[in-house]
């Protein structure tokens, strides 16, 4: 490239950026109503003198192939769903009582949940409060026996084929891990159930439970994915990185993995 050009084209980049920065200073002023809508044009004549130097957004952001399945029962980020089960003999050996309000007052099997996971539960349910916010627990930890015998309840009720559209099969069941708990209003109204979904409970979890390292793990329209229906009330601890990465993409956790469609693997 010629010297000459060079130079032009820096007088003209140094004109744009003092012409850009005039708009910009101008639109601080309030009386300068239309600068708003000076504003983009601005900016984007300045973004174009050095278009091809700035970096592509998307040049950091992963690849889902970038994650080998977790398939580790004691990590915190273990893939458990129709296809990927946990050992016959898992039990979790840190499983804590979160300090949290539950629906039922006993300190029972299923008020349980792994201490990294209560820990994290905790701050979410004060975090909740704050904003006026009252949740309860539901349901968390589920040992293997007792989700063969549920599951073993709903096949004797509704047959096999069913029982699997709304309940796992045992080594299959999230709550297994110790990382996953059903969450309603302290009301315990609609309790698990779908007409949770809407409540102002749902929609804090929703807009916030990734900030605890939680996801919702079921999202709505996600079914071919994560094998199950919409079910706003049941949130897995992932850990806050991965939880903020899914729910900023409104994806899930077969979608991190690249696992997708549960339904298609093995
Ligand atoms: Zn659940």
């Amino acid at each position: 490239m010629k010297p000459s050009t060079t130079w032009k084209k820096r007088l003209i980049a140094a004109l744009l950026l003092s012409l850009s920065l005039v708009v910009l200073l101008s639109g601080c002023r309030k009386e300068s109503a239309p600068s708003t809508s000076g504003e983009p044009t601005a900016s984007s004549a300045v973004s174009g003198t050095d278009g091809a130097s700035s970096p592509s957004p998307d040049a950091q952001s992963p690849s889902p192939e970038a994650h080998e399945v977790d398939t580790d029962p004691t990590s915190v980020t273990v893939l458990v769903n129709k296809q990927y089960a946990l050992p016959d003999n898992y039990n979790p050996e840190d499983l804590v009582y979160p300090d949290v309000p539950f629906l039922f007052k006993e300190k029972i099997e299923k008020r349980m949940m792994r201490k990294e996971a209560a820990a994290a539960l905790e701050k979410l349910f004060a975090a909740a409060k704050e904003d006026g916010i009252y949740l309860a627990g539901v349901s968390a930890y589920r040992s293997h026996a007792t989700q063969t015998a549920l599951f073993n309840r709903y096949v004797a009720k509704d047959g096999e084929e069913k029982a699997k559209t709304y309940s796992a099969v045992p080594g299959h069941s999230e709550h297994e891990t110790g990382l996953a708990i059903d969450v309603s209003g302290s009301d315990g109204k609609f309790a698990a159930e779908p007409s949770f979904a809407g409540t102002p409970e749902a929609e804090w979890l929703a807009a916030h439970a990734a900030d605890y390292g939680y996801i919702i793990r079921y999202p709505e329209g996600k079914d071919a994915i994560t094998g199950y229906t919409y079910e706003p009330w049941h949130i897995r601890y992932v850990g806050e990185a991965i939880a903020k990465d899914i729910a900023s993409k409104g994806s899930t956790l077969e979608e991190y993995y690249g696992a997708v469609p549960a339904s298609s693997q093995q």
